[in-house]
């Protein structure tokens, strides 16, 4: 494995950003502690998501007199999940960590996935032990999806991570002849195997700001993880249709049964409105099911670039954009 130089590493922190300018301060003063605690080069790209507020222009005044640091805007908000792929596939770095802009995904923790990364691993996922300030139901129903997503799709997708992780320079080169339209990271970056380890840390709460994923969103994403894994969905509706019409075909014998064997047919079933609506529900279900395949489907075949970059600019002098440039090329930077 060659992923480990000896010579000083290049470690690039990718941070997708989306109207966060309330925590940007603090998230400064935090990197500025952390590069000057660590041995390697440190550099940090961040993905504005399309924000509204004043986030790109405070990043260009915080940084104007780092070092190595790129900020790259999205003409508009092509959501989290794009922007941590856009970030893995403009990084040049020897090993990439990604990580939340709100202080979630502590330095510290990054610091020690670097050790780790140092040690031989191509992967180190931050691996939640517990999450402040998050209500019981939210961590109960991520813990359930989890497992039920190892078992559900087959991959090997460690339970209560994020896409807090550090990725080792032929990791990247995997993840980005993915090209998936509808990227699950997390799940795309466990099912490309290598050699994974995991730090253990408990997730603060955010410092300032409110979070950028809501319910829907959350939900959103966790369908998108099984159906971009598992075609089983498709099959489970195929046995369930199967197994409800054998079971139909054995009522219809035993209606016909005691109508002309007992002779007492039962009349006015008020229960039969309540099976027609259960199966038009049912059938709807499974046919919104065949239509997210379909839609996933229809996603790929139409090519479109993932994200648009509108803007692209490096402190230690202004690299501007050419024109906007778009997620196909292998690199814009
Ligand atoms: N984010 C983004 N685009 C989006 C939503 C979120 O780039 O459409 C960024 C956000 O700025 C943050 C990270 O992704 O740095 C994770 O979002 P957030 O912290 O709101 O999610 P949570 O930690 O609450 O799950
Ligand atoms: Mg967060």
């Amino acid at each position: 494995m060659s992923s480990t130089p000896s010579e000083q590493p290049h470690v690039c922190l990718i941070i997708p950003v989306f109207n966060e300018e309330e925590v940007l301060p603090l998230l400064f003063e935090e990197l500025s502690a952390f590069r000057s605690s660590r041995d390697e080069r440190i550099s940090i790209l961040f993905v504005d998501d399309g924000s509204r507020d004043a986030t790109a222009t405070l990043i260009r005044e915080l940084a104007l007199t780092w070092h190595d640091v790129q900020l790259v805007s999205f003409s508009r908000n092509f959501g989290h999940q794009i922007a941590v792929t856009a970030g893995l596939n403009l990084c040049h770095a020897d090993a990439a960590i990604v990580m939340d802009a709100d202080l979630q995904d502590p330095p510290e923790v990054a610091g020690r996935m670097i050790d780790v990364w140092r040690e031989g691993n191509d992967v180190v996922y931050g691996h939640r032990l517990g999450r402040e300030q998050v209500g019981w139901f939210e961590r109960f129903t991520a813990g359930v999806y989890y497992r039920f997503f190892r078992s559900f799709t087959g991959v090997d997708a460690p339970v209560d991570t994020g896409d807090f992780r550090l990725v080792s320079r032929p990791v990247i080169e995997a993840f980005r002849s993915l090209n998936e339209q509808q990227p699950y990271v997390r799940g795309l970056i466990s099912w490309l195997g290598f050699k994974q380890s995991a730090v253990d840390y408990v997730r603060p709460g955010r410092v300032a700001g409110t979070t950028k994923y809501p319910w829907r969103r959350r939900f959103d994403l966790a369908l998108d993880g099984l159906a971009s894994f598992s075609g089983k969905p498709l099959r489970f509706a195929m046995r369930l249709g199967l197994l409800i019409a054998a079971g139909s075909m054995l009522g219809l014998v035993w209606v016909l049964f005691i109508k002309y064997v007992m002779e007492t047919a039962i009349t006015g079933w008020a229960s039969l409105i309540f099976a027609a609506f259960f199966f038009g529900g049912l059938q709807l279900f499974f046919l919104g099911v065949m239509g997210s395949y379909l839609a996933r489907v229809y996603d790929e075949v139409k090519g479109r670039p993932r994200y648009v970059v509108s803007d692209s600019w490096r402190s230690e002098g202004n690299v501007s954009s050419s024109g906007p440039s778009t997620g196909i090329e292998s690199s814009i930077s």
